[in-house]
This record gives structure tokens, C-alpha cells and sequence, in this order.
């Protein structure tokens, strides 16, 4: 049995984040972590170069039953604080839309600094956890390769999203087992699916990408959208779907900020001769246009086309109400909504308020955020908050 100041378990973002912090103060620290390598998770985002952290963070960034709790943690650890940190490695990066920054490089970059800051730490790989208990003072985690005792346990075991990853519903397990509540967790950022009819109306259209803008409630969002083979996809779909619930259904712009039926209303009186699809064509990729025409049933010429008919067909590119049948599923998605419930937890520690020495952080806890490096900076932000007590 080695005896230890805390163990953590997971060595992602959030886990490697505390661990580094942690050290720093001269804890011995034990990180166990079930998969082969650590930090899979960060090594495949962003598309292999890592959105590490975004330059404008707000909690309006993030989902939460407790919207508030974020705050906390992400002042005492800000984007600006990762960038020192990347800067001090030399690691060198570059900033895309929406202030989102990512690596000129590789996302392992990102993962060998963390265990540059982390030296002198055991992390032991390929490592199961057996078995978690808590004595009077300690807790003792039992794995299939040794047992360790420690006064703090911070559980940083991530979501279950893509699975083939080792993701596990382990910090909702052990939420349970410590008698913490868990808000229901469900696949984030991930592509959204129809039903056979509406794939049918639509078929031939997967690949084709535009600028919308999606509604859902009082959320709205304006990215590029992704026709696929099984439904909708792109930021703007990706972003909506941690919002959206079975049976609900979205409003899509594919031309925000255009009247479409002014601009055929005035084609129609210019030039009445001109087909209806080659009117949309000049405001919508062709193919697009071509289906459209096609699916409101009005292939025609201008001057064929009724008002009426026209209006319907605007209707469906300015506000186009669809009902997803589902989403891709945990299988792709790239976070987890839900989790923790951050009411059992210090805003300011991530501390389990009704077990001493029990830490939560990451996206094991009910806080999400929105694409474009909100998910690290929460990761990184609640794993710095931990490291400072543990
Ligand atoms: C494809 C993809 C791309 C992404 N791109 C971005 C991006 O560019 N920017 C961004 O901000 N976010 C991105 N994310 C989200 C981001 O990766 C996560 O939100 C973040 O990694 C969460 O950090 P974490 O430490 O809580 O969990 P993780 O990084 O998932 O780490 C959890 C660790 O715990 C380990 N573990 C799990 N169960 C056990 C167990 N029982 N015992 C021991 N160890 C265990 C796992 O193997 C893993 O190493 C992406 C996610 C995916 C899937």
C-alpha cells in the first residue's frame, strides 16, 4: 500500500491541470489512469492542433442547471493564464474565428508541456481501479496495479462520450457511491439525425456547407452548417445540439439577414422569365437551390409561381422549422452535458461539500461549454481551482 497526499484519477485536461498545481505546492501526488497514454482526448482535438482555450470566455459560454457555478473557478484561472503557459514552452499557436486558439503545430504539444510542468509526478498508465473506499481520514483506492491511500481523491475521469476512447461513466459512479446527485448526462456537440422522408427530401445534398444561423428557444447560433449523409452537422448544428432535447424542434436561417422572399418577389417583377431555382441559385449554393425548388414543387419560371407559393418556398430558408429524430450519440459527440451536480460541490474548490477530501473537476461535473475551447478552459480552470487545496 503506498501512502500518498492525493490521488487523482484521470490523466486528461482537468486531472494532468490539478496534478501540475498540486506539485507545485508539494503534495505527493499519485495519478492513475485506465488508458495506455494519458491525455487521448486532448491529443485528437481541435483536428489533431488542439483548441486549447478561446481569448473570450464568459459563462455564457457554458451550460450548467447551476449557470453561476463556473464563475468561480474560471476568474482564478483565466484563458490568458494558459497562454503564459504555452508561451513559456514556445509552444507556438494561432487564433481562428471567434477568438478560438489552437496549435501551429500538434495537440502533443500541448500534452508533453503539461507533463513538463507535472515532473516528478507518478502517473501510472494502463492501470484499472478496482475498488474506492473512504476510512475515518483517508481514502484507499485499490487498482489491478497496487493500492494507494490519500487524504484528498479528485475524480478526473472526464464523460462517456466516444467510448472507443476508454471514456467511462466512472465520475458518475462514483458521484453515486458517495451519495452526490448527478444531472442526467447526454451527448454535446454532436451532429444531429432525420427521419427516412425528410433524408429522402434532401438527398444529394450531403457535403454542401453555408453560413446559417439556428434557433432553439432563446438560443441561437450563426456558424457554418454541414448537410450529411444522416442529417445536419457543422459548428452551428454541433453548438445547438447540447441545448437540444428529444423532441425538439430548431428554426433554420440558410441566409441570415437576407429577405428571401423579397429578393424573389423582385426577381419575379425584373426579369419573370427567369426559372425560380436560378433566381435562388444566386443567393444559395446551386445544388441547394435546385432542391429547394424541388421540394416546395415550384421548378418552374418566376412568373409561373404564385406569391403564395414563393413565400412558402422563403419560409423554408429563412425559417425552416425541422424536428431531429436524434443525434449521432455518444459515439462521436464531443462532451457531455450534464454530470455532477454542481450544487454538491465548492465553487471554489470543486470539493464534494459532503465529503471532505473528495474533489470533482473537468467534464465529469455538470458545467459544459460551447465549442471553440471552452471545454479546456473549464478543464483546465476547475483543475487549477483543485490543485490549489487538495
Ligand atoms: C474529438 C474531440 C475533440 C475535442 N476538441 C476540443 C477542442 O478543440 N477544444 C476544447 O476545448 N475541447 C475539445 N474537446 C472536449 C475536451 O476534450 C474535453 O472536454 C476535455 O478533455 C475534458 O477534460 P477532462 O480532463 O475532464 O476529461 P478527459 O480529457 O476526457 O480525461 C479523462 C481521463 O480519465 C481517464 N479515465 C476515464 N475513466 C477512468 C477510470 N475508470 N480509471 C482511470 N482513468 C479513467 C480517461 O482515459 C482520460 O484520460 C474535444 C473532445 C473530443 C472528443
Amino acid at each position: 500500500m503506498q501512502d500518498v497526499d492525493i490521488i487523482i484519477i484521470g490523466a486528461g485536461a482537468a486531472g494532468l491541470m490539478c496534478a501540475v498545481e498540486a506539485n507545485k505546492r508539494g503534495r505527493r501526488v499519485k495519478v492513475v489512469e485506465r488508458a495506455a497514454k494519458v491525455g487521448q482526448k486532448i491529443r485528437i482535438s481541435g483536428g489533431g492542433r488542439a483548441n486549447f482555450t478561446n481569448r473570450y470566455v464568459s459563462n455564457g459560454d457554458f451550460l450548467s442547471d447551476n449557470p453561476r457555478f463556473c464563475i468561480s473557478a474560471l476568474k482564478r484561472y483565466t484563458p490568458g493564464d494558459f497562454i503564459a503557459l504555452v508561451e513559456k514552452h514556445g509552444i507556438s499557436y494561432h487564433e481562428r474565428d471567434h477568438g478560438q486558439l489552437f496549435c501551429d503545430g500538434s495537440a502533443q504539444q500541448i500534452i508533453d508541456m503539461l507533463l513538463d510542468e507535472a515532473g516528478g509526478v507518478g502517473i501510472q498508465t494502463a492501470t484499472n481501479v478496482m475498488n474506492v473506499a473512504k476510512g475515518e481520514h483517508r481514502f484507499t483506492v485499490e487498482t489491478d496495479r497496487g493500492s494507494f491511500t490519500a487524504q484528498s481523491l479528485v475524480i478526473a475521469t472526464g464523460g462517456p462520450s466516444i467510448p472507443k476512447m476508454g471514456s467511462s461513466r466512472f465520475g458518475y459512479d462514483m458521484a453515486t457511491q458517495f451519495g452526490l446527485k448527478v444531472i442526467d448526462p447526454r451527448p454535446g456537440l454532436v451532429p444531429l439525425t432525420f427521419d427516412a422522408d425528410t433524408l429522402a427530401a434532401l438527398d444529394g445534398l450531403a457535403g454542401i456547407s453555408l453560413e446559417a444561423t439556428v434557433t432553439l428557444g432563446k438560443v441561437r447560433f450563426t456558424e457554418a452548417l454541414l448537410f450529411t449523409h444522416r442529417g445536419l452537422s457543422g459548428p452551428v448544428i454541433l453548438q445547438i445540439s447540447s441545448y437540444w432535447r428529444q423532441g425538439d424542434t430548431i428554426t433554420i436561417d440558410m441566409l441570415p439577414g437576407a429577405d428571401v422572399y423579397q429578393h424573389l418577389k423582385l426577381a419575379k417583377e425584373k426579369h419573370p422569365k427567369k426559372a425560380v431555382r436560378t433566381a435562388l441559385a444566386q443567393r444559395l449554393p446551386t445544388r441547394l437551390a435546385q432542391r429547394m425548388v424541388e421540394w416546395a414543387d415550384c421548378d418552374g419560371r418566376l412568373a409561373e409561381t404564385s406569391d403564395k407559393t414563393l413565400r412558402l418556398l422563403a419560409a423554408r430558408i429563412n425559417a425552416w422549422r425541422i424536428t431531429p429524430n436524434g443525434s449521432e450519440g455518444e459515439r462521436t459527440a464531443e462532451v457531455t452535458v450534464g454530470g455532477v451536480d454542481t450544487k454538491e460541490l465548492s465553487s471554489k474548490t470543486m470539493q464534494a461539500q459532503s465529503v471532505p477530501g473528495l474533489y470533482f473537476i473537468g467534464e465529469a461535473v455538470d458545467v459544459t461549454g460551447h465549442l471553440g475551447g471552452f471545454n479546456f478552459q473549464w478543464a483546465w480552470a476547475s483543475g487549477y481551482a483543485c490543485g490549489q487545496v487538495a
